[in-house]
């Protein structure tokens, strides 16, 4: 349930009401506003009656919210969240890029990278450390020296990093270097990380699981907020379906549900979303024209010799073609891509 109050509520109007709910078992997430404060109560609701808090003073309204996922939903909260990390804004109205190596190769690489991503409006430096692949043979990731790589080229090109943590032992270790913690889309349900990246202190970007409905994948970020965290960004990055072209079927058409049915920022990953380097740009193209709060686009400067995904990177002259390309077409549904710093 919902419980709305109006600005001119004080703060003893908001504890009388959570006080109430408290000696009843209900855990209350509160979400401070410009104009109202929002109460959410947790727990099976369905013996409080909304209009026995209608009536309280300062009280704006107070309803059920029918889905399941409640704090994520568009019910809970109507107006778009924005996430501000250090001068970057995530879920307003610029579409914010984050691209990098799929994995931190050696600081050399990351360094020569980062520049190149940020010459061209990338805001955001993404890498792999820890790498877990589907074969056990397969390179594995730098690690923590990884991360140190990471975040000195961040730093230098003004780029925020994001970066994988695999499960929830790695998540104090990480959040000493990264601004953004990613969750692969192989562990989008695994409910124990989920609970303790609620009590991250960094913002989450969750992948949409290799066959994960819509309505799993929003169950899996209500597990975050939850917990305490409320600054989650969705990621689609393709689906498995009968397709066997393309390494997994993007589904741009999640970009505007998820929008609709939660106020969380959605971004797109058209190269885990096609694995196939020429797909990228068109695929980039349709997640900004579907209204894409922000797209991850692997790029590498020698992808024959990549440690992982060579296949899916662009080389960063085409990296650049494709933001010049999104920042036209952004500009028709009036959203904005940064300008590169060189021309
Ligand atoms: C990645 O971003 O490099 C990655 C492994 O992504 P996903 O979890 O979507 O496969
Ligand atoms: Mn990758």
């Amino acid at each position: 349930m919902v419980i709305i109050m109006s600005k001119e509520s004080k703060e003893k109007d908001i504890e009388d009401i959570i006080s109430v709910l408290d000696e009843r078992g209900f855990d209350i997430h509160r979400s401070t506003g410009v104009d109202h404060t929002i109460l959410g109560v947790i727990g099976d609701t369905s013996t409080l009656d909304p209009r026995t808090f209608q009536v309280y003073e300062h009280v704006i309204d107070a309803y059920r919210i029918t889905a399941p996922y409640k704090l994520v939903s568009r019910e809970f909260k109507k107006d778009n969240t924005i996430i501000r990390i250090k001068d970057v804004e995530i879920g307003g109205n610029e579409t914010v890029v984050m691209a990098g190596p799929c994995s931190i190769e050696s600081r050399e690489q990351i360094m020569r990278i980062a520049e190149q991503v940020a010459s061209a409006g990338a805001k955001i430096l993404r890498g792999g450390a820890f790498k877990p692949r589907t074969s056990p043979y397969s390179f594995q990731g730098l690690g923590e020296e990884g991360l140190k790589y990471m975040r000195e080229a961040a730093d230098k090109y003004n780029l925020l990093m994001i970066t994988e943590v695999m499960d929830k032992d790695q998540i104090a270790l990480v959040e000493q270097y990264t601004d953004i913690i990613q969750v692969g889309a192989r562990n989008m349900q695994n409910f124990t990380f989920l609970k303790a990246l609620g009590k991250a202190k960094k913002t989450i970007f969750l992948k949409r699981g290799i066959a994960a409905t819509i309505k799993e994948w929003l169950m899996s970020a209500e597990y975050i907020l939850a917990g305490g965290n409320n600054k989650v960004i969705f990621c689609e990055r393709g689906i498995r379906t009968f397709e066997t072209y393309t390494r997994n079927t993007l589904d741009v058409s999640a970009i505007p549900i998820i929008q609709k049915l939660s106020h969380l920022p959605i971004f797109a990953d058209p190269s885990h979303g096609t694995g196939i380097r020429d797909k990228v740009l068109p695929m980039a193209r349709a997640s900004v024209a579907a209204g894409a709060q922000g797209l991850m686009i692997e790029v590498h400067d020698d992808p024959d010799h990549a440690l992982s995904d060579g296949a899916q990177s662009l080389y960063p002259e085409q990296f650049k073609g494709l933001m010049d390309e999104v920042r036209a077409i952004a500009e028709v549904i009036g959203r904005k891509v940064a300008n590169g710093t060189t021309k």
